[in-house]
């Protein structure tokens, strides 16, 4: 372990920008060993609140808010990659924020993104940025049709995008774009599946990544992830040797995602990042020898990391508020192996991420079926659920 390692042994403060489910998670692995919990979200109340020893109510961009939290807290961390970079980068100066204000300015800019993850090594997908109507229409004759529009800032879960598939939709939107805007434009990757890989890096340059998982998304949303081998060869190691070789570039530390694709000839496509704990992670809380959110902690903390080894094969399902009427009507009928992990949100919105369920089995196929047979009781696979 390097010298200048920074050890914060319990039961010091670990500070948390975000008080969603994330945070949630993160609290409730750091608790378990002993450390306090301070957080700062914008929401009454947050679902970090209840676990929390200090809770501070204020916007993201609250830098008086912010500071307070600092100076209680004895590490800091975000678990929410739209908080203002330069808050965070305010807060580096003078409190122990490990994971720093650098890698949220690239990952909250599509742009900025792209150009990391190509400088990385990794294959991405063929794009251009774009500002104008004329930009648009350059851009679409460069990385071909169908195409995907998606804003630079500020969009998530699918959310500002357009799919371009002809002449007509890239004219369409290029004579609506009288406003100022920084766009990107990328060639649509014909996938086979979707996947994503989550490495944590400790101060201390080690780092270590969980298995590779397998993703479906419904309406932009993560819908399942499936965690239990089964890759193509070589798959697996490239996914990860990306993720690990991002991760010391960038001299990321605490957990960071990348989402990518699959082709059909078993190559690989990087698509985006998200440097915190990830929904597609969710998984390891019962199907991992360690979770995504201990081992954040872990990090933060100058602890070493663990080598995470998949103890039995996981395939998550989200929980939407449009599933909570039925999950408790159905409360009972969930097979035991169906591990539930409800965040304790009031508002049960369509579309609000308000639980998780991990279903395990002996065997990924196993595991699929108890997953399978929860989708059917929650009425997932009907009512225009599957889309
Ligand atoms: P993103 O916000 O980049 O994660 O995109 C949301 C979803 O849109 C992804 O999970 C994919 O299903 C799809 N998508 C995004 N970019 C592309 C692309 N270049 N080619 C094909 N599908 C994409």
């Amino acid at each position: 372990m390097a010298m200048n390692t920074k050890i914060i042994p319990p039961p010091a403060v670990i500070g948390i920008m975000g008080g969603g489910q994330l945070g949630q998670m993160l609290a409730l692995a750091a608790r378990s060993r002993g450390y306090s919990i301070a957080v700062l979200d914008p929401g009454t109340p947050c679902a970090t609140g209840p676990v929390a020893d200090y809770v501070f109510t204020a916007a993201y961009d609250d830098l008086e808010a912010a500071q307070q939290l600092a100076a209680i807290s004895d590490v800091l961390t975000y678990e929410f990659e739209n908080i203002p970079a330069p808050v965070v980068a305010a807060l580096e100066a003078h409190s122990y924020f490990p994971q720093g204000a650098q890698i949220l300015h690239i990952s909250q800019d599509r742009l900025r993104e792209k150009q990391a993850l190509e400088a990385a090594g990794m294959q991405t997908a063929p794009y251009r940025a774009v500002s104008s109507g004329d930009e648009l229409r350059q851009a679409a004759a460069a990385v071909g049709l169908p195409a995907i529009l998606k804003t630079c800032q500020g969009g998530y879960d699918g959310k500002g995008q357009h799919v371009l598939n002809t002449a007509a939709d890239v004219e369409t939107l290029a004579a609506g774009m009288d406003t100022p805007g920084r766009w990107i434009l990328e060639g649509y990757v014909p996938f086979s599946k979707e996947m994503s890989v989550i490495v944590v890096r400790s101060p201390a340059d080690d780092s270590q990544c969980f298995p590779l998982v397998a993703n479906e998304h419904r309406q932009g949303i993560l819908h399942r992830t499936e965690a239990g081998g089964g890759w193509p060869a070589g798959v697996e190691e490239q996914a990860q040797q990306w993720a690990r070789r991002f991760a010391a570039e960038h001299n990321v530390v605490g957990a960071l995602a990348i989402e990518l694709f699959l082709l059909a000839d078993d190559t690989i496509v990087a698509n985006e990042i998200a440097p915190r704990p990830h929904n597609s992670g969710h998984w390891t809380i019962d199907g991992c020898s360690i979770s995504q959110f201990e081992q954040h902690i872990r990090s933060l903390c100058g602890l070493p990391l663990a080598e995470p080894v998949l103890t039995q094969p996981t395939v998550m399902i989200n929980l939407l508020g449009q599933h909570m009427e039925c999950l408790l009507a159905q409360w009972a009928k969930l097979p035991p192996q169906a591990y539930v992990h409800l965040y304790g949100k009031n508002e049960a919105r369509q579309g609000r991420k308000m639980g998780h369920i991990n279903c395990c089995g002996t065997t990924l196929a196993a595991a699929a079926a108890t997953a399978d047979a929860v989708e059917t009781i929650l009425r997932m696979r009907c009512c225009g659920e599957e889309g």
